[in-house]
């Protein structure tokens, strides 16, 4: 997808970002748009809803039906737009913190209910709009503002908790595996049911700079060394595997969810009266 291309799914006016030089937000969020000019989409037949972070932010600058809604609230939110209107294909916006710690009880209920929603979680570890709090996927013992001496809590791993909830599309890529990103992306907007993609990404301003992990190419190096396929890390033992970014499909399986069941519902209420 070339710079003009990718414009048509922006508005201008709205540019430039806030982003932080070399922040990983704008590359998920390319992402996402080749994904949708692949798949061929209509920009009204989309709905974007985000929540409260720095990725929130995406839905300022692109050119959908969008709603920036409430911190943690946006599966909520997507839910209603989902429940009211089935035609749109409907995506979640959102960051670590915002899906996994205030929002965690609606992430794990949408996942349970098959909620036809594409959620992409920008991971970048931490809390960076607020200014670099430790989220619930810092890795134990990483630096953050409330972690000056490292973080004490062991971090949620979003593919399982996905899965373990129910998620039927569950995919994960860093920011250096973009056109996995894509494709992964891709797909899960093209699921039917609740699909998740946990999309690796870097803060180089507050994760970066508290754990000494380079600018932003520097973090990108890392996600190369330490990104290893599903494939290759079902041959490695827990040991091998301290360290590693998982990448790769984990679930993708149909089963009827949500939505299908409720306009099942209708129309047999229907067709009674
Ligand atoms: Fe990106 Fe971090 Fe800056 Fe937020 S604080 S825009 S996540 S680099």
């Amino acid at each position: 997808m070339n710079k003009d291309e990718a414009l048509e799914y922006l508005r201008g006016n709205h540019l430039p970002t806030v982003w932080c030089p070399g922040c990983g937000n704008g590359i998920v969020l390319k992402a996402m748009l080749e994904a949708i000019k692949n798949l061929g989409l209509q920009k009204d037949n989309i709905a974007v809803v985000s929540g409260i972070g720095c990725s929130s932010r995406a839905t300022g600058y692109i050119d959908f039906n969008t709603m920036h809604t409430l911190h943690g609230r946006a599966i909520a939110f997507a839910t209603g737009v989902k429940l009211a209107r089935p035609d749109l294909k409907v995506i979640v916006i959102t960051g670590d913190g915002d899906a996994m710690a205030i929002g965690g009880n609606h992430f794990i209920h949408a996942c349970r209910r098959n909620m036809d929603l594409t959620v992409v979680i920008y991971n970048n570890n931490i809390y960076g709009m607020t200014g670099g709090q430790y989220s619930p996927t810092t890795p134990f013992g990483d630096k953050a503002t409330t972690a000056p001496y490292g973080n004490l809590e062991a971090p949620f791993d979003i593919v399982e908790m996905a899965k373990t909830a129910g998620a039927t599309y569950i995919a994960r890529a860093t920011t250096y595996h973009y056109m996995l990103m894509v494709k992964y992306i891709q797909k899960a907007i093209a699921h039917e049911g609740m699909s998740v993609v946990d999309a690796v990404t870097q803060c180089p301003t507050y994760y970066g700079r508290y754990n000494k992990s380079g600018d932003a190419p520097g973090m990108m190096q890392y996600f190369k060394e330490s990104g290893i396929s599903l494939e290759k890390a079902k041959s490695l033992d827990q040991k091998a595997l301290e360290g590693k970014i998982i990448i790769g499909e984990f679930v993708d399986i149909q089963k009827p969810g949500y939505v299908s069941e409720y306009n099942k519902l209708r129309e047999n209420l229907k067709v009674k009266s």
